[in-house]
């Protein structure tokens, strides 16, 4: 019995069935690789959907973690540390904001800016208590826990969770009359991927998120951008909200904000905004510790250089110049995307997407379907061309084009 069918089995035995994972065991990684422990290589396209935008095992990010693991890993904020007060600043900084909210997984942050955008309704804008609303889009993805499934379509994510979270309107996205429509006094936020991850990559209709930020600001409503999975670089910019020239009131992150090495997420946002919490009125044991302060900041000063988000840019142009060649000869219905990161749709006469993802990962190549006939392309934004046009020739083979 092979290593891997061992490990399977044993997983499968042990924890809850809540994965569908594609049958291979990863044992270690470099860059934009990863090896399992039969000794194959595979080049991952999909980049913990983003958390690993820096690669496996990024030097400066790994010094600045064991850097960090010899001094002072954990304190709670009981106590100030002195990575805390840099890790705001920087990233306040990076976002243009003034304060920051520090969390550790982005279903927390989701959270947090929802808690936000309740206390800041009723304490700023006015809005009679226990009446807000949120505004979110359908087909939206933003977390796992039962406040968040509480305002997802998705009948996998949410179905016997409930009782659930009243307070949100759901509307499409990408319809700016609908969004008009649903705004009310009482809604204290619209919340909105700037690009859905989960839903297949797909970007708004120009001038949507412009429409959003003139809308929510006529209307005294905060504009709550999750940039979790778009934010930090994917799509060629800091944030996927740039690409329309749009400053959201707060900013969720999450993801890549940990560099692939611990969950760190953050709800930034200004004074006027975050300035409504009080001591003891939310918080976290683990947010913004020492370790996950230090990688952030050595995140943040990547970013800073802007290197990551040219290659983004650059290496993005490639990828969807060549995915655009195969629309409409047989294979491909649709490709969408920004940046290093495309949702491509497989004619379903070639398989779905769970069976091209097997069929790449026999050949080498690491993607992940959503929505039956989608897989997702999003490589660590620290692949070579090369890799990246090997993985697009295993990609042509599989689909036969
Ligand atoms: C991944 C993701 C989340 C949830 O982050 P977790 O760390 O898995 O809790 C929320 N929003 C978006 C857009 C995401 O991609």
């Amino acid at each position: 019995m092979s290593t891997t069918a061992d490990a399977i089995r044993s997983a499968d035995a042990h924890s809850a069935h809540n994965y569908h994972p594609l049958p291979l065991v990863v044992a270690s990684a470099e860059g934009a690789w990863m090896t399992d422990v039969e000794g194959r290589r595979y080049l991952d396209m999909l980049a913990g959907y983003s958390a690993l935008n820096f690669g496996h095992g990024n030097r400066r990010l790994i010094d600045a973690a064991r850097a960090q693991l010899e001094r002072v890993t954990l304190t709670s904020r009981a106590f100030h540390h002195d990575r805390f007060a840099e890790f705001c600043t920087e990233l306040a900084a990076l976002c243009g904001k003034e304060m920051v909210l520090p969390m550790n997984t982005g279903a927390e942050a989701v959270e947090t800016a929802v808690k936000t955008a309740r206390k800041w309704g009723y304490e700023v804008k006015g809005v009679p208590d226990g009446h807000a609303k949120i505004v979110v889009a359908a087909d939206n993805f933003h977390g796992r826990t039962t406040t968040v499934v509480s305002f997802s379509t998705d009948h996998d994510a949410r179905d016997h969770f409930g009782p659930y979270t009243p307070g949100f309107e759901i509307v499409p996205y990408g319809d700016l009359t609908a969004l008009a429509h649903a705004v009310t006094e009482n809604t204290v936020a619209v919340l909105l991927e700037p690009i859905q991850g989960e839903a297949g990559v797909l970007v708004p209709p120009a001038g949507y998120l412009r429409g959003v930020r003139e809308l929510t600001r006529e209307r005294n409503v905060l504009f709550m951008a999750d940039e979790i999975q778009s934010g930090l670089g994917r799509t060629g910019r800091t944030f996927a909200c740039e690409h329309e020239g749009v400053v959201p009131d707060v900013y969720i992150l999450g993801k890549a904000l940990g560099g692939g090495v611990v969950p760190v997420s953050a709800v930034v946002a200004d004074r006027d905004v975050l300035g409504v919490f009080r001591p003891g009125q939310h918080g976290s044991t683990f947010g913004g510790n020492p370790l996950a302060c230090a990688v952030a900041l050595e995140v943040i000063s990547m970013l800073r250089t802007g290197e990551f988000q040219g290659r983004a840019t650059e290496l993005g142009e490639h990828l969807h110049r060549e995915l655009n060649l195969l629309v409409g000869g047989g294979a491909v219905t649709a490709v969408r995307g920004r940046g290093l990161w495309a949702g491509v749709d497989i004619d379903p006469s070639r398989g779905t997407g769970r069976e091209i993802s097997e069929k790449l990962m026999e050949l080498g190549v690491l993607v992940k379907d959503t929505h039956g006939s989608t897989i997702r392309i999003a490589p660590p934004l620290v692949i070579s061309k090369e890799d990246l046009d090997w993985g697009l020739s295993q990609l042509r083979s599989v689909l036969g084009a």
